[in-house]
């Protein structure tokens, strides 16, 4: 439920709300807009309906939220979130593209990346230490040394860096030398390592579940919230459908729906959506167009020899035709970059 506020509500009238609910052992969200004030009752409501809050001064009325997320719900946040992550902005009127391997194979191959991303215009330094493979068989990932070479690295060229963490342990190490922790696809629903991002500080990217609905998304989201961390970013990284031609099928509808029920940045990974390199650049045209935050794109500085996902991986001089292609685009669309 959320309380929305008169627009001649005061400071005194907002905080009293708010003292109610924590003295009812509940917890309160508060969201200024530009025009509106909003007060999100997390918890227990009908404890707080037994007070009359509908009375109580600066009120203007109560809404239910039927939906089973609630913080990461735009109905407690009209506003978009903005994530600012060393000075770059995700969300709002920016746009941002995060680029690098899929798997961080060496210092060399990594800076390499980190050189072709920046050259190109990418703010942030994608690479992954902790491989979820499909076969045990295939690079696990250089773990803790990779996150050296991230670290070092995001040191030289003043880029920010993301990795993915597989697992609670593997986020306690990440913590200390990335911006931003991703939670892969394939780890969407694991509600403890969910609850364990939640208690850190730093933003969070979500990938959609490889089978995952939209509101089951937004529920791992607000696993995530419910902790106190509410940089969360969204990533829709194609789903599972009976179309072989791709690797996944790009859910471009996602974007829309995910607008109208969340205040969250949104990318969107035509890398591992088509699984094809050739299709990076029209789907990530059709991302910008449909109103995507940004973008994660794999790019290697030889994708014949990568470890992992060369298929679908940029070399670095067609990665920058891609970010000088799309400038337009994402000027059309009214945003940054
Ligand atoms: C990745 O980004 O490296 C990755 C494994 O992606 P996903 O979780 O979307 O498969
Ligand atoms: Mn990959």
């Amino acid at each position: 439920m959320i309380v929305v506020m008169k627009h001649s509500a005061t400071e005194e009238n907002i905080q009293s709300i708010i003292q109610k609910l924590y003295s009812l052992g509940l917890d309160a969200h508060l969201s200024r807009g530009a025009s509106i004030t909003i007060i999100g009752v997390v918890g227990d409501k009908s404890k707080f309906l037994a007070e009359n809050p509908q009375l109580m001064p600066g009120v203007e009325k109560l809404v239910p939220i039927s939906e089973s997320y609630k913080v990461a719900n735009i109905k407690f946040h009209p506003e978009p979130t903005i994530i600012d992550v060393n000075g770059v902005k995700i969300g709002g009127n920016n746009f941002v593209i995060m680029a690098g391997p899929c798997a961080i194979e060496s210092y060399d191959q990594l800076m390499a990346s980190a050189v072709a991303a920046k050259n190109a215009g990418a703010q942030i330094l994608r690479g992954g230490a902790y491989k979820p493979r499909t076969s045990p068989y295939s690079f696990q990932g250089l773990e803790e040394e990779g996150l050296r070479y991230m670290a070092e690295i995001r040191e030289k060229t003043g880029m920010a860096v993301i990795t993915e963490v597989t697992s609670c342990k593997a986020a306690e190490t990440a913590v200390n030398y990335v911006d931003i922790m991703q939670i892969g696809a394939r780890n969407m629903q694991n509600f403890e390592l969910l609850k364990e991002v939640g208690k850190s500080n730093l933003p969070i990217l979500l990938k959609r579940g490889l089978s995952a609905t939209i509101d089951e998304w937004l529920n791992a989201a607000e696993y995530i919230m419910s902790e106190g961390n509410e940089k969360v970013i969204l990533c829709e990284r194609g789903i599972r459908t009976y179309e072989t031609s791709t690797r996944n099928t790009l859910d471009i509808s996602a974007i829309p729906v995910l607008r109208s029920k969340t205040h969250l940045p949104i990318l969107v990974d035509p890398s591992h959506a088509s699984g094809v390199r050739d299709y990076i650049a029209p789907l990530s045209r059709a991302a910008v167009a449909v109103g995507a935050d940004g973008l994660e794109i794999e790019v290697h500085p030889n994708p014949a020899a990568a470890m992992s996902d060369g298929s679908q991986s940029l070399n670095p001089e067609d990665f920058k035709a891609l970010c000088e292609e799309l400038k337009p685009y994402i000027q059309l669309a009214g945003r940054k970059f």
